[in-house]
């Protein structure tokens, strides 16, 4: 998606994820999406949310109440950009670290996908021998340390320390060439926390 043009608001539902940038909370627009697609099917569910410059998910295998009853145990996800998945397993089974968001080893982003990534095993190799701590067994997780390894060469912008703004979007596009595969991705980055950023696949 866009970056958000002052006083616009973006929502997209895809198959089995939503992605919200706005001024309404996040977690109220993102969970209302996520039943709307409940009729689909699913084995897990999960949400982000980006506020303060930090991320804050939580997920669950099980049904959509599985993963409200763990939201109402933990402090509310604050914040008016977030995406929401609900997850029907390829690579690995319905467990609460497969299910998604994915994050990197920063925890600066987190990613949701449909779809399968056919050099899985090739990138996931790639991806250990250059030291990234992997925690699912999931294809989705490897989108998550590429994008951090493309935002890690994303220069500064002006007087921020932080990625210039688009940084987000462009290391999706570069990170999807390297994929194999039918795919829809989304992610965000407490670095750029004004974009929800989509890329889709055939
Ligand atoms: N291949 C991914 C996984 O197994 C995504 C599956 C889906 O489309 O929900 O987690």
């Amino acid at each position: 998606m866009p970056r958000r043009p002052p006083g616009r608001t973006s929502l997209a539902v895809m198959c089995g994820i939503v992605g919200y940038a706005g001024y309404r909370p996040a977690l109220d627009v993102v969970m209302d999406g996520l039943s709307r697609l409940e009729y689909r099917g699913y084995d897990s569910a999960g949400i982000a949310v980006v506020a303060d410059g930090k991320l804050a998910w939580t997920k669950r295998a099980g049904k959509l109440a599985n993963l409200t009853a763990a939201l109402a145990e933990r402090p509310p996800l604050v914040g008016t950009v977030g995406v929401g998945h609900t997850r029907w397993a390829t690579h690995g089974p319905p467990t609460d670290p497969n299910a998604h968001p994915h994050t990197d080893c920063t925890d600066h982003l987190a990613v949701v996908h449909n779809g399968i990534i056919e050099n899985f095993a090739t990138l996931r190799a790639e991806l250990k021998d250059q030291g990234h701590h992997l925690t699912s067994d999931t294809d989705t997780e490897l989108v998550a340390h590429l994008l951090e390894e493309e935002m890690a060469t994303v220069p500064d912008g002006p007087g921020t320390g932080l990625p210039r703004p688009g940084a987000l979007a462009t290391a999706m596009r570069t990170v999807c060439q390297r994929l194999q595969g039918a795919f829809t991705l989304v992610a965000v980055d407490v670095r750029d926390p004004e974009a929800v950023v989509g890329a889709r696949r055939n």
